[in-house]
């Protein structure tokens, strides 16, 4: 593979390292593996585990737990390189919860469950890959949400109803968001959700929980479920943080990890961009190659433009995280999301178009890019609703729901 027009944003040692790593890593999973996992919607679990091997999933979690004690910046490499290298947005989702979800407990977990958890997810032997918030009847509205955790005695009883939620076939933990605390009782609608650590296998020893898969048509081997809850009975120490307080302990984390989102739209843009690429130097038609034409070099020429500004807006903001105010974060990161997976999806569809009848067929591999494409513009969360909150918190434009 070139990787020289994709290497054009100086990086630190440190990100070097990692990209330099990661690529090595990602050369073992060449695209028939991947073509495999998408066909037969299987979950990479060698890619997973050989991350996990070289300490990867611990990329986030400090030093003293054995972790890397590395930070967004290092994982938006990390992530773009995963997608970029050809495993596209759904290799990037395989562990993606296996890194974010395990930061709520760095930040607010109290230091038992943090002494007995966070090494054991550093050194790979535990996952929490999955994070339920989605409901059914709350959707984009998440401070809607109707699932409930009541006190009982030492214990929390959880009852309702969970969509869309991945990984669950492929965790041990799931951080939960449950209100305790209905929203009419509330005076903030932010307020009175909490945050909870369920662990999988109690929950079905209990008789507790059922899940269902979704199938879709995008991301296919990394699974989604539906998950009812009923009557589940948690020690009240697998509250994480503090009762009340989850969303906000969401939010706390919600700009590093949009970027880790930005990164892995960005290398989706450049796997789908490479493959554009090759094949328009390849393919000889009316006796020159097909990207000799304009109308074949200028889609992916504006594609390659929009994946470079995005890849610069997120990086900058990575690289000023730290001493940013959480309001210019947030509108980086947000700006840097929605850019992203626009680049995405022009690259994934110039690549398309740029193969001609061949862009439908699953062996050249475009065509699960454009999949993947269309679906960062709906998760983590929508293109519109990312709009509003730079209409409302960057803009200062009145809300309108
Ligand atoms: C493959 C996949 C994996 C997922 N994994 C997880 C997971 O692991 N955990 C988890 O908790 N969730 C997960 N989700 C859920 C995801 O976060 C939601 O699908 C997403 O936030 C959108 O919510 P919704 O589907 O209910 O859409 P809705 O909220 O019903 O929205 C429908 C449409 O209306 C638009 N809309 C709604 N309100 C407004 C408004 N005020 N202004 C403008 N437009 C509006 C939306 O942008 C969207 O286009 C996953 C979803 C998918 C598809």
């Amino acid at each position: 593979m070139v990787h020289s027009w994709r290497d054009s944003i100086p990086l630190s040692d440190e990100q070097t390292l990692v990209r330099d790593s990661i690529r090595e890593i990602c050369q073992e999973f060449d695209a028939e593996y991947w073509r495999k996992r998408d066909d037969a919607e299987d979950y990479p679990h060698e890619f997973v585990e050989t991350l996990s091997d070289h300490g990867w999933l611990g990329i986030l979690i400090p030093e003293e737990y054995g972790g890397a004690g590395m930070t967004t910046s290092e994982v938006a490499v990390m992530m773009e390189e995963i997608a970029a290298n050809g495993g596209g947005f759904s290799a990037a989702q395989a562990v993606h919860g296996g890194i974010y979800n395990s930061t709520p407990l760095v930040t607010y977990a109290d230091e038992d469950l943090k002494s007995e958890l966070l090494p054991k997810v550093a050194d790979g032997e535990v996952a929490i890959q999955s994070f339920g918030l989605t409901e059914p009847n709350a959707g984009s509205d998440s401070t809607s949400i109707e699932t409930s955790a009541e006190r009982d005695g030492d214990e929390y009883v959880i009852n309702g109803q969970k969509i869309w939620i991945s990984r669950v076939d492929a965790t041990d933990y799931l951080v939960l968001m449950a209100r305790t605390t209905p929203r009419e009782n509330v005076d903030k609608r932010t307020a009175g959700i909490s945050m909870f650590l369920v662990d999988i296998d109690d929950a079905y020893d209990q008789g507790a929980l059922e899940i269902q898969q979704i199938p879709k048509t995008a991301s296919g081997f990394v699974h989604s479920y539906e998950m009812w809850f009923s009557d589940l009975r948690l020690p009240a120490d697998r509250l994480i943080g503090e009762e009340g307080r989850g969303f906000y302990q969401v939010l706390d984390g919600l700009n590093e990890e949009r970027l880790a989102i930005a990164a892995e739209c960005v290398g989706l843009a450049e796997a789908a961009l490479e493959r554009g690429i090759e094949y328009a130097n390849e393919r000889e038609v009316f006796g020159s190659a097909i990207g000799s034409n304009q109308s074949i070099q200028h889609p992916l020429a504006e594609a390659y433009t929009e994946t470079l500004a995005a890849k610069h807006l997120l990086y900058g903001a990575a690289e000023t995280i730290e001493t940013a105010s959480q309001k210019e974060t947030g509108a980086m990161a947000n700006a840097a999301k929605y850019r992203a997976a626009e680049a995405a999806f022009a690259a994934a569809d110039a690549a398309v178009q740029t193969h001609g009848g061949f862009g439908v067929a699953r062996e050249y591999d475009v065509e699960r890019y454009f999949r993947e494409a269309r679906l960062t513009r709906i998760v983590p969360i929508t293109q519109q609703l990312v709009l509003n909150y730079i209409s409302e918190n960057v803009l200062g434009l009145p809300r309108s729901y």
